[in-house]
């Protein structure tokens, strides 16, 4: 499986892929009003003479996006001309040389475009050893051992929450039921809640068809954009409700809109929905400010949920530690790749903190379920309360995208992360001289 010596990384392209989201107020949110999902877009080439390549996205909602590709850029000196068994043999090392070049890390440290970029070219690197592995990203890593697993995460500033030695032995202690609880995926798939409901600006006929469309696609919970306007979110939460029924999921999502004291007062006005949680109420990152808001709505049975611009393990420790929140949205692409995710799994399993990714956008779906799988395999072995964001958007240009059925994400089949984009679909989304951005110009 793994890259043999004397094999060599040879190229890393970036490319800036845009989709026209906004068009239809897809994905739109108290904050985002208009996003156009969008990638910066990785490939890495080897001269194994196999013809297989790394591919790895960060994802943006649009304008910026160019500035991620630029930081992608300035990574390559740090790739490109590196043996491929340095990153496989010890990925853990790698990643710190990708994010402690001594002048670049001025610009984080760890967090960020050069820290998305980081993503991007860590994800894409991960998809080239799974792919040259042939076996699915979740396999492969569900395949490490615990020494391996506890290798690629950089463990400095976490050894006061968990120690390695710790994380290893809560590994241990799974890997004789590891093939059970895969057995059990197999056959059940990975719970999946959806998203596709409740964006702003859909009109409440449109809610109400889309509920319905959710319930009987099989999704147990459902999730609607909160924050503009409190007359309306508390309208839009009691239609969801009645139309999932009292024993189906409504989560709450403010992306970032209030402050603490406003979060409070808003979201108590919301409780007869019985929402299940409010996700980002504040800025992500009030640690502080989140751990408020978790205490003065515990009484009301409604907890926070966050993460998905939460940018590295250290904000990630605090988060656990103040007891901010009480599920964790990790985010494939916003955290450093694989190994940073890695290492917040196994900071969320020694909390006790259930994991439900952060997903849609583009390409999302297709990583976090990766990272939720191998979660149940091998670190935490739990499923209560854990879901995996889903929003059936964009699939369509992916070459092996997520599979939904009866509302769970199936177990991915083909080598790699699940990202590589479909030629013509990146061909044409090319920002700005692509054909679906070069017709949008000449129209306007
Ligand atoms: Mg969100």
């Amino acid at each position: 499986m793994n890259g043999r010596p004397g094999e060599t990384i040879t190229d890393l392209r970036v490319f800036d892929v845009r989709f026209p989201t906004s068009r239809q107020l897809d994905g739109s949110d108290a904050m985002n009003r208009d996003p156009d999902y969008s990638a910066a877009y990785v490939i890495i080439a080897t001269d194994r003479g196999d013809g297989l390549e790394g591919h790895g996205l960060s994802f943006t909602i649009g304008r910026g996006n160019e500035i991620v590709a630029a930081a992608v850029r300035a990574l390559v000196p740090l790739v490109v001309g590196q043996s491929l068994s340095n990153f496989i043999e010890a990925p853990g090392a790698f990643w710190k040389h990708l994010t402690g070049d001594s002048q670049l890390r001025w610009l984080g440290p760890e967090k960020g475009v050069i820290h998305l970029a980081t993503s991007a070219v860590v994800n894409a690197l991960w998809d080239l050893r799974a792919k040259i592995a042939g076996r699915p990203l979740w396999r492969l890593l569900t395949d490490l051992s615990p020494a391996q697993i506890v290798e690629m995460v950089d463990w400095r500033y976490l050894t006061d929450a968990l120690t390695p030695e710790q994380a290893r032995a809560s590994l241990e202690r799974l890997v004789p039921t590891r093939g059970a609880r895969e057995a059990e995926l197999a056959r059940t798939g990975y719970p999946a809640y959806t998203t596709s409901a409740g964006w702003l600006g859909y009109p409440d006929d449109k809610i109400r068809r889309l509920c319905r469309e959710g319930l009987a696609a099989g999704f147990s919970g459902f999730k609607i954009k909160v924050g503009l306007d409190q007359n309306d979110d508390i309208r839009r939460a009691a239609l969801v409700r009645e139309e999932i029924g009292p024993s189906r999921g409504l989560m709450l999502d403010a992306n970032q809109r209030w402050d603490v004291g406003q979060a409070i007062a808003w979201v108590t006005a919301l409780a007869p929905s019985r929402p299940m949680w409010i996700e980002e109420p504040t800025s992500p990152d009030d640690v502080l400010g989140h751990a408020t808001i978790a205490r003065a709505l515990e009484p009301l049975g409604i907890r926070v949920a966050t993460g998905e611009h939460c940018p590295n393990r250290v904000m990630w420790k605090q988060l656990f530690q103040a007891r901010a929140m009480s599920f964790c949205q990790i985010d494939f692409c916003r955290l450093g790749g694989v190994n940073e995710v890695v290492a917040v799994l196994l900071l969320a399993a020694h909390f006790g903190v259930p994991v439900c990714p952060h997903a849609g956008g583009v390409g999302l779906c297709e990583y976090v379920q990766h990272a939720s799988i191998f979660d149940y395999i091998a670190v935490s072995g739990a499923l209560t309360d854990r879901s995996i964001e889903y929003v059936d958007h964009l699939h369509e240009h992916f070459l092996d995208p997520c599979v939904i059925r009866g509302g769970s994400y199936q177990l991915p089949q083909a080598p790699g992360a699940s990202i590589t984009m479909k030629p013509e679909s990146l061909r044409a989304h090319l920002f700005p001289d692509g054909p679906v951005w070069a017709s949008s110009a000449r129209s306007t």
